[in-house]
Order: C-alpha cells, then sequence, then structure tokens
C-alpha cells in the first residue's frame, strides 16, 4: 500500500505543498493533475525520497521513507519530471548501472534488461549516449530505469512528456499490462490519458487536494475534453 498522510512542503512563508492525504491500493493506477505550480512534482519527490517533507509522511509497503529509505525504494520506481541525468553513458550502459544499483544478478538481471529494452524499444539506441537522444528516447529511457526492478510502486511524473502520438499509446499500453497488483502514480495534463490508464483521479491545486473521484466523474466535469477547463472550475 502507498499512505500519504499529512504531507507538507513549506520554502520559507510559502506552502508548496499543503497537507496532503491519501492512499492507494495494489491494482489503483492514481492519476495526479492539476495546473502548472499545483505541487504534483514536489509531492512525488517527496514520496520518492528525493525531497524530505516540512511536515507529514510517505509509506510505501510499510516503509516510511525518512525512516526507512532504502526500504521503501527497494519496492518503487519514480520517474523525475524532465530526463534521466549521467547524459555521457550510452543507453546500455545507464540501465548497466541501475541494474547494479538495484542489485540486479544473473540471469533475472539479463532477463529485465532485454525485457525493459524491448518494452521501451531502445534496441536502436542502446550504444548511443543519453545526451544525444530525442526527447521522446530519453523519456522512455527514464520510464526503462523505472520499472527494470519491476517495484510493487511505481511514481512516474509525466511518463509520456515529450512522446509523440504513437509513443504515448506505447507506454499507455505499458502501464496497463503492468497495473494489475501494481500501485502507480502518474501525473499528467491530458485528460485522454487519465481515460486510457487511470482509475482514479485527484487533482491537485495550491497544494491541496480538492478533486479525488473516478476519470469518469472526471470525464463529465469537462465537455470541452480539457483539463484546463476543469481545474478552472475547481479552483474558481
Ligand atoms: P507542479 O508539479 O504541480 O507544476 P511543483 O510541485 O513543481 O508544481 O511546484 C509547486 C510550487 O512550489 C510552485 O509554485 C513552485 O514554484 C514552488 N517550488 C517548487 N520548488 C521550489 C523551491 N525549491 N523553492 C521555492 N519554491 C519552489
Amino acid at each position: 500500500m502507498l499512505e500519504i498522510t499529512n504531507l507538507t512542503k513549506r520554502y520559507g512563508s510559502f506552502t508548496a505543498v499543503d497537507n496532503v492525504s491519501f492512499r492507494v491500493q495494489p491494482g489503483e493506477v492514481l492519476g495526479f493533475l492539476g495546473p502548472n505550480g499545483a505541487g504534483k512534482s514536489t509531492t512525488m519527490r517527496m514520496i520518492a525520497g528525493f525531497l524530505s517533507p516540512t511536515a507529514g509522511s510517505a509509506r510505501i509497503c510499510g516503509h516510511d521513507i525518512e525512516d526507512e529509505p532504502l526500504q521503501a525504494k527497494r519496492c518503487m520506481g519514480y520517474l523525475p519530471e524532465g530526463a534521466p541525468s549521467y547524459g555521457e553513458m550510452t543507453v546500455r550502459g545507464f540501465l548497466d548501472f541501475i541494474a547494479d544499483i538495484r542489485q540486479l544478478t544473473g540471469t533475472h538481471r539479463s532477463e529485465r534488461l532485454q525485457k525493459v529494452i524491448g518494452q521501451l524499444q531502445l534496441q536502436a539506441v542502446l550504444e548511443q549516449s543519453v545526451e544525444t537522444l530525442s526527447k521522446g528516447f530519453r523519456r522512455r529511457v527514464g520510464v526503462a530505469q523505472a520499472i527494470l526492478h519491476d517495484p510493487q510502486v511505481l511514481i512516474m511524473d509525466e511518463p509520456t512528456d515529450g512522446l509523440d502520438p504513437n509513443q504515448k499509446h506505447e507506454v499507455r499500453t505499458l502501464i496497463n499490462a503492468m497495473a494489475p497488483g501494481k500501485i502507480i502514480v502518474i501525473s499528467t495534463h491530458i485528460l485522454e490519458e487519465v481515460d486510457a490508464v487511470c482509475t482514479r483521479a485527484i487533482i491537485l491545486a495550491r497544494g491541496r487536494i480538492v478533486v479525488d473521484e473516478t476519470p469518469q466523474e472526471l470525464a463529465a466535469r469537462a465537455p470541452s475534453g480539457r483539463l484546463d477547463d476543469v481545474f478552472r472550475t475547481v479552483t474558481a
């Protein structure tokens, strides 16, 4: 289970994430939505252990991310906003490095590497350095590193950002295939994506949860098909 309790982040007098609580059960794909600056990335960074909360906690598979970071991170994959770092590494070198960090060994290691390289269609760019890749390929390398150890919990910040329509479709199909039994949280600004992969949608505005409902209920708020219109109505 993923259990977020009163999570708060303040920068000086500015509160970026304000007392956010929610739980996600296995099998749920939670869409994390909200206008720019709502606090989505900050929340995801705190859950992933990349940023310390000012208050509150995140428990991943029963492990508090602050108190037991190794145990919590072991059962979680995280795709940060933007592209993976270590641009000078080749894609193969980078994924090998991630396999080392995840302590994958033997046939399981080679099977996992082969599987994600196939799932993200990275064969053609394996010997290319990450910094020379197109935005779409970088994003796919990012998704590959997040899922390499087949984690129980997946936190992905805009996993389809920068992908062309075909690639978006591929990544959504991949998320759907992984979803049974797992806990997945993705941020997105595309309503169609919520429809395609999510079982639940949370809207964050000014650091607070303002909506927590099904994708069908969310779609009913957006006759225009545009999430921006929904944000305007729920934050008015
Ligand atoms: P979102 O992902 O929803 O677009 P963010 O989580 O990136 O929103 O940011 C939430 C708010 O926190 C924004 O107003 C942003 O400017 C602010 N913020 C993020 N990081 C910092 C920081 N290091 N210092 C000060 N303010 C920050």
